[in-house]
Formats: structure tokens, C-alpha cells, sequence
């Protein structure tokens, strides 16, 4: 099923979807109905990943639909990612833990033939377990996978393939449209038992052919027992990144990317009189993947040159930092805004840009958004106590 990439294109599956928010979502969610449209789940994580539509935009439409009650799991299901994201926020030494083990277990491949045979069969679809083959094959042609699917795949890859699961989370994150670098990098941890220490999610045969409504048979064993893969150190939480202020006098320009993708929705605390984009998304992205961030990119620089009334400038890519300092410096900028970008790829990449810009004299001040600020401080713990701050990050004040 085609996938929303424009912000228009998310707003009506949201309004599709909603009627089926409520208590049949609840009912419902965990069927995995395969390829094509999908009714018992919304099929927005690639529109919210790019931020074409929010977290908030969504929880607050089911609210209203349904109130708090019956839309309570949808809701919370959109605040796992919240969760998520505000999770990895608060201890990013496990994204570069996750980068490093990620670097020196592809170089392992190299030299490793068991491993290496491994990861190539199980990349190819050739284990001989059915759902997993076709999972495979349906990430790779769809950039999709429903829930249940991730959970048994991220299962049967760690315990019955004994793969890494640095290695699957890599593979998801080549793949998937909405490849978050919190959901889906903690994900992996939760399924190996790293997340809550010691508890595992094994993948049963019975299950799956369930969930999918019989379309696997499941013949080939899976593992009878998770293994918990060996702990690792403890990364304790760091407290919330304070941002600077921007300054309200600086003539200022906007720099648009593929983190958050509503600049019409944000508010900016100065007029944002030039906007700059790049021209493609960074990283090794599969195809559909890349083809879905660059037609959410091409749309919000449309929108955005409406809404600010301001041309977008597109900026190559791999010559960023530079672009961007001639840009403004064209443009008479000495000051960038640009949406905050919780830890992953975009982040590095700001950081580091920050230091260029700096040093031809121009401030990149990053805007991030009030749920964000909200919802973040509240996920250094489990999603247990996290939940409980839902209603009132839906609806401040209501239910305080
Ligand atoms: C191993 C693994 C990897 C995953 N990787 C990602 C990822 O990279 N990006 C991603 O957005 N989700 C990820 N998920 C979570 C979840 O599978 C998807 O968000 C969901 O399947 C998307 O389908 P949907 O939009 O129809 O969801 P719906 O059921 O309609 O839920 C609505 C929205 O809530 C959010 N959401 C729902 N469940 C979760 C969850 N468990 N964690 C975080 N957010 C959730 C998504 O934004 C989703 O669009 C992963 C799950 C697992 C087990």
C-alpha cells in the first residue's frame, strides 16, 4: 500500500483511520494482515518519522474522537515513540554504543564465514522459515513491516538465527521507511532482553500463524528459549539538552530537514525571511526508503515557501556545512533556526554543522518542539512511568 509522503496525503489517512481508533483498534492491532491496505492500524509511522503529521497532531485527533478511554491504546502506542525518542534523548551513549557495535560487527563479516553465511542467508530470505523469508522480502518491497511482524522478525533473527541484533537493527534501519533511530534501535534492545533487563520476547510458532491469520505455516523450529544476550554497562541517564535563545534581532533563515517536516506548524521566535533545504536524505538508504524522505522533503519545501512567503534554496547534500554558510551569507543571514533533531544521524550532523557556521560568525539555533520538552524528562525510566503522564500531555491542564 502506498504510504503518505505529503503532509495533505497523512492528514487523510488520519481522517480515514480515526473512526477505527477507538476500541477496534484496541481489539484489533495485533492482526498482521500483509501487503496492502491495512485497516486494523493506521500505517502512519512513515508520515509521523518525518514529522509530515506530529505525535500530537495524532493523539489529540483520537482524544477527541473517542475521549481518553477508549482511544487509550492508540494513544498509547503513539507515545511509545514519544517514549522512545525522549528514552535515547536521555542516554545517547547507547546510539553511539549501537554505531560502534554496529561498525565493528560489519567488519567482523568480513573475516567471520560463519556469521558472514548467516547474515547473507538470512538478507536473502533464504532460511527456510517461511514468515521470516517473506518478511524479508516484503521489508525490502515495501519499506513496511506491522508490529507483530518486527517483533517475530527481531526474535527469530537474535534466538533462532543467533544474529546479532546490532546486524537486524541495521537491516530494519536500511529499510524501513519510518526508521527511527530510537523505536527501532531500542526495539531490538527490548527483544533481546537488553531494555528490562533479563526480559526477552520469544517469537512462537502458534502466535505467528495467528496473528497472520493462517498465512504461515511455520514448520521450520524456532528457538524454545531466549538466550538472554550478556548485559552491557549501564548508560545513566543525562538531563534534557538546554537550548540557547534565539536572538530575536538577527536576520534569520530557516533550514529544513527530513527530521521534522512541518515547518507551517512550529512556532518561530523570529520571521524567518529565507529557507534551505537539502537535496536528498543522507545516510545508505534502500530505495523506497530514500524515494519516501525525498517526496516528504519536496513537499514541505513547498509548503514552506508558502507559508513564509521566502524561496527555499536546495543545498547538495554531501557539501552541507558549506552550502548552508554561503547561503546565509548570501542572503545576508546571521542567524539559522532549524526544527531540534533528537539523537541519530540529523543530530550529529547538526552538531557538527553548528561548528562550521560558527566559525563564518552564524548562530544555528535549534527550535524543539513544547511535546517534545514536555514528554522527554518523563521517559528516563520504564513506559510503565511514562504512561502515566499521557492524559496530560494530550490534553494539558484537563487532566492534571
Ligand atoms: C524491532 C522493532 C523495530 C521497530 N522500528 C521502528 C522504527 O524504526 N520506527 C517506528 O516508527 N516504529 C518502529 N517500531 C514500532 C512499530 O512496529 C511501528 O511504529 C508500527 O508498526 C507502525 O505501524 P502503524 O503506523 O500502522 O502503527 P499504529 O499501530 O497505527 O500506531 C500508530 C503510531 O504509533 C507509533 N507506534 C506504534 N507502536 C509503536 C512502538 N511499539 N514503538 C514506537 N512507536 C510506535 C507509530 O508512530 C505509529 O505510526 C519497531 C518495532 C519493533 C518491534
Amino acid at each position: 500500500m502506498p504510504f503518505a509522503n505529503t503532509r495533505a496525503d497523512a492528514l487523510a489517512r488520519l481522517a480515514q483511520f480515526l473512526p477505527s481508533a477507538g476500541r477496534a483498534y484496541a481489539a484489533t492491532r495485533n492482526r498482521d494482515t500483509g501487503p496492502g491496505p491495512r485497516t486494523n492500524v493506521s500505517a502512519l509511522s512513515p508520515a509521523i518519522r518525518r514529522r509530515l503529521i506530529s505525535e500530537e497532531e495524532v493523539a489529540q485527533a483520537a482524544f477527541r474522537a473517542h475521549g481518553m478511554d477508549a482511544a487509550e491504546k492508540y494513544i498509547q502506542e503513539v507515545c511509545w515513540r514519544s517514549y522512545w525518542r525522549g528514552h535515547l534523548e536521555l542516554r545517547p551513549g547507547l546510539w553511539r554504543r549501537y554505531l560502534a557495535d554496529v561498525e565493528r560487527l560489519e567488519s567482523r563479516l568480513a573475516n567471520d564465514r560463519g556469521l558472514a553465511t548467516g547474515h547473507a542467508q538470512a538478507l536473502s530470505a533464504n532460511t527456510d522459515i517461511d514468515c521470516f523469508d517473506f518478511w524479508v522480502e516484503e521489508l525490502k518491497s515495501t519499506g513496511y513491516l506491522h508490529n507483530h511482524a518486527r517483533m517475530n522478525f527481531a526474535s527469530i533473527w537474535i534466538f533462532t538465527l543467533k544474529l546479532p541484533w546490532q546486524l537486524g537493527a541495521a537491516f530494519f534501519y536500511r529499510h524501513l521507511l519510518d526508521a527511527c533511530p530510537a523505536s527501532n534501535s531500542l526495539s531490538w534492545r527490548w527483544v533481546a532482553g537488553l531494555q528490562t533487563v533479563g526480559k526477552t520476547y520469544l517469537a512462537s510458532a502458534e502466535r505467528i500463524r495467528s496473528v497472520s491469520g493462517g498465512r504461515f505455516a511455520v514448520r521450520h523450529p524456532l528457538a524454545e528459549f531466549a538466550e538472554p544476550v550478556p548485559p552491557e554497562p549501564v548508560v545513566s541517564p543525562v538531563p534534557l539538552r538546554a537550548l540557547p535563545p534565539a536572538n530575536p534581532s538577527a536576520p534569520s533563515g530557516l533550514w529544513l530537514h527530513t527530521e521534522d517536516l512541518s515547518p507551517e506548524t512550529s512556532s518561530w521566535p523570529v520571521p524567518v525571511r529565507a529557507i534551505a533545504a537539502v537535496d536528498a536524505i543522507g545516510g545508505d538508504p534502500a530505495g523506497p526508503k530514500a524515494d519516501h524522505a525525498n517526496a516528504a522533503l519536496a513537499d514541505a519545501v513547498q509548503r514552506a515557501e508558502q507559508h513564509f512567503d521566502a524561496p527555499c534554496v536546495r543545498l547538495p547534500e554531501a557539501a552541507m556545512e558549506d552550502g548552508l554558510a554561503a547561503w546565509a551569507t548570501d542572503a545576508g543571514l546571521t542567524q539559522i533556526l532549524t526544527p531540534y533533531a533528537a539523537t541519530g544521524p540529523v543530530a550529529d550532523r547538526i552538531a557538527a554543522t553548528r561548528n562550521a557556521l560558527a566559525a563564518h560568525g552564524i548562530a544555528l539555533v535549534e527550535i524543539r518542539r513544547p511535546w517534545d520538552s514536555r514528554a522527554w524528562p518523563h521517559a528516563a525510566r520504564g513506559f510503565f512511568q511514562f504512561k502515566g503522564h499521557i492524559p496530560d500531555l494530550v490534553n494539558p491542564g484537563l487532566f492534571g
